[in-house]
């Protein structure tokens, strides 16, 4: 359930026309919905209110300022990849007992900042970054609250570009060297083991592989008990998926009954890290068709979005369902919707049916509220799009669109 509506033949974002969103602001423009955000956060949390349990939302699906500040005001923490994420969840006013450092390459400078905001706990996932962090704990007279983020090899059944909880992918410590490693975070000074960690994947549409990946952890969680450590903090990760097109994943409350049953007479918080299933359906890009031809074919449709606005599509051949933002009751066709940029994979739809488009008609990429701005680029010196948040009947420019000038801002002069 989201609030982008067609209402007589028109779309709208909430009470706002899109089509009025288009003019004011220019394409390719991201439209999200607070309305969309907020009961998408609700519903998430609130399935898990039968335990303690802290909501991370992960900022790599959504970073923008005014995205984690409503969600932060609902009561999110943050779930942080880099340093650059780390900043954002400051500058945002989120509390640093209420992040979490994921990632499986942390550099050092990026540590350093997380142990001075004294974050709630990194999530290590090598030997090498425990050391690191123990000595830099040492330098900064702190300690590090840490888990290990374990890789439970349990296949989440998604795509494999976005499996991470299998042996073979780079993600997380081996199930049979985390003890191993646990002995030595607990030994080694500046750090203490507090938790323990994974993610096992996203865009998961079945409560079974987390269930799989919580009975692993539980199992480890009894031996490390016995080992002295008092682990209080269980980080199922991210993952939970969306509907795209025709996905029918849980709802978040099926997610939530069954994790709390499985843990519903243990001592420990739960820490969740969503991205995609808050994000995610509460926005979408808009673009406006540049031109329409055809051969043998094939038609295309050449729209002013492209890859570096909305990765997605070429990077894991995802589908995003498109409409028009006015209906414009032409003959269906079928249709490739494409972008400006010289590369053939820079494509938003292949053979897609759709009303015939013409050009200047604007059209909607719906599901583009996550992993959308946030993997845009300036490929091909495009300026990215600017941001928009609809809040009922009002709008709000929450990020511009980049001009000439921030192409070149970090540029040496010629
Ligand atoms: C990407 C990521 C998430 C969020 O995943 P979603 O599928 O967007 O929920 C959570 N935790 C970690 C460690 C991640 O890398």
């Amino acid at each position: 359930m989201h609030h982008f509506q067609e209402r007589n033949g028109e779309l709208w974002a909430e009470e706002v026309r899109v089509a009025d969103l288009a003019r004011e602001y220019g394409t390719p423009l991201y439209v999200y919905s607070t309305a969309t955000l907020t009961r998408h956060f609700q519903a998430f949390d609130s399935a898990f209110s039968q335990l303690p349990h802290l909501t991370c939302f992960s900022l790599k699906s959504n970073s923008n300022l005014h995205v984690l500040k409503l969600l932060k005001e609902l009561g999110a923490g943050a779930d942080i990849v880099s340093g650059g994420e780390l900043h954002r969840a400051l500058m945002a006013g989120m509390d640093p007992k209420q992040i979490v450092f994921s990632g499986v390459g942390k550099q050092e400078f990026e540590m350093q900042a997380a142990l001075a905001a004294d974050i709630l706990m990194f999530n290590v996932e090598s030997a090498q970054e425990l050391e690191t962090l123990s000595r830099l704990a040492g330098e900064m007279n702190t300690t590090a609250r840490i888990s290990l983020r374990i890789n439970p090899d349990v296949d989440p059944k998604t795509h494999p570009y976005i499996s991470t909880g299998l042996k073979k992918n780079k993600f997380g410590i081996q199930m049979s060297h985390a003890l191993e490693l646990y002995a030595r975070a607990r030994d080694l000074p500046g750090i203490e083991p507090v938790g323990i960690d994974c993610h096992i994947g996203s865009q998961l549409t079945q409560v079974s592989p987390f269930l799989d990946a919580l009975d692993r952890l539980m199992a480890l969680r009894s031996q490390l008990v016995d080992m002295g450590l008092n682990i209080k903090y269980l980080d199922i990760g991210g993952g939970l998926g969306i509907t795209y097109g025709e996905e029918e994943p849980p709802h978040p409350s099926e997610l939530g009954q069954a994790l709390s049953h499985a843990l519903q007479n243990e001592d420990l918080t739960l820490i969740l890290e969503p991205g995609r299933v808050i994000a995610g359906n509460a926005g979408i890009l808009v673009s406006r068709v540049l031109a329409c031809k055809s051969t043998d074919d094939k038609n295309f449709a050449v729209v002013d979005a492209a890859m570096n606005d909305l990765l997605r599509p070429s990077l894991y051949s995802a589908y995003h369902r498109i409409a028009e933002v006015r209906a414009n009751r032409r003959p269906e066709q079928t249709v490739d919707v494409v972008g400006p940029i010289c590369e053939t994979g820079d494509f938003l739809a292949k053979d897609r049916i759709l009303p015939g488009l013409q050009a200047d008609d604007l059209i909607a990429v719906f599901s583009a509220g996550a992993y959308g701005f946030t993997m845009s680029s300036q490929y091909n010196s495009r300026p990215r799009a600017a941001e928009v948040l609809v809040d009922k009947d009002r709008a709000r420019l929450i990020r511009h669109r980049e001009t000439f000038a921030d192409l070149l801002r970090l540029e040496e002069n010629v």
